[in-house]
């Protein structure tokens, strides 16, 4: 080889390890998060810098999943894990195990404070924290915390992308109040099937009232049944709510039973699919504010 032809080989080598450089260095980070809502809010924070695989997706209940092979895998290459905690879970356990991960596992409700009730004479408690937008704040906080623990050169990103969500949550929580004050107090009643909205109720002075409990797993009986029939129709509470994460014939029954009218459907425990009307965190709130809005209002 001659002294030129050396040199434009090396300028060509030094070329590619500088792409490659480059390469490694774009590639996204992966992690994993345990429903669609969760996995949303990871996705805002984490912007273009991380890849995020979702469990439970759009319209999935969460509260009962099998997770499948390709799930451990996907968790297997993950660097952290975000979890609700606060009990949704209770698949992920095994799923844990049997990825094999070694990474993270960040709750993104930590530092919430837990909403408890009384089921069956049971104490639980209840896990849709993130129907709070005060608590979604918590958790976009821990989410960004935690993506610049495992990937510090991202922190300024990270910031940047964390301060315009809380600033988008903010001002949705001035929307769900706006409207939520135009409604007649006597009317700020809902019916859902099961117990999805409470820290929805306790912020924004909503009732919200369901045959099932806190979680899917139990189905209502039929005295729960008799008695919100009964309550319907001596409250006249004017509409029942259909949700996207369960199944509709119980509602449909009890509007039957009772006149009380179906007033579209609320996204509780899962968003849409991107191109339905609550494809995002924010989106789920405003399509869920619209719907009891437009219910509700006379
Ligand atoms: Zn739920």
């Amino acid at each position: 080889m001659n002294r030129r032809l050396f040199f434009i080989a090396a300028a060509a080598f030094v070329a590619m390890l500088g792409v490659s450089a480059e390469v490694r260095a774009a590639e996204p980070m992966k992690v994993s998060a345990s429903f669609s809502i969760l996995g949303d809010m990871v996705k805002q924070v984490g912007g273009d810098r991380v890849e995020v695989f979702t469990f439970v997706g759009p319209n999935g209940d969460a509260h009962v999943y099998e997770p499948t092979p390709a799930d451990a895998k996907e968790l297997s290459e993950s660097k952290i894990l975000f979890i609700n905690g606060l009990g949704l879970e209770g698949w992920m356990t095994r799923l844990e195990k049997s990825s094999g991960f070694k990474g993270t596992v960040v709750t993104a409700s930590n530092g919430i404070t837990p909403r408890k009730m009384v089921e069956d004479e049971k104490t639980v408690t209840d896990p849709h924290a993130w129907q709070d937008l005060a608590n979604g704040k918590i958790y976009v906080a821990n989410i960004r915390d935690a993506l610049i623990a495992a990937d510090p050169g991202g922190k300024a990103t990270y910031e940047a992308n964390a301060q315009k969500f809380l600033d988008g949550i903010t001002q949705m929580d001035t929307t769900v109040k706006q409207a939520i004050a135009k409604l007649p107090p006597e009317r700020r009643k809902i019916i859902t099937t099961h117990d999805a909205f409470g820290y929805f109720g306790a912020a924004y002075g909503m009732e919200f009232i369901a045959p099932e409990g806190v979680s899917t797993e139990s189905e209502a009986s039929a005295k729960d049944v008799a008695k919100i029939i009964t309550q319907i129709k001596k409250e006249k509470i004017p509409a029942v709510f259909l949700e996207n994460v369960t199944d509709s014939r119980l509602l449909d029954q009890i509007a039957k039973e009772t006149g009380a009218k179906i007033g579209g459907t609320l996204y509780s425990d899962a968003l849409s699919p991107a191109d339905g009307p609550a494809g995002t965190y924010l989106d789920m709130f405003h399509n869920n504010i619209e719907t009891m809005s437009a219910a509700l209002s006379s």
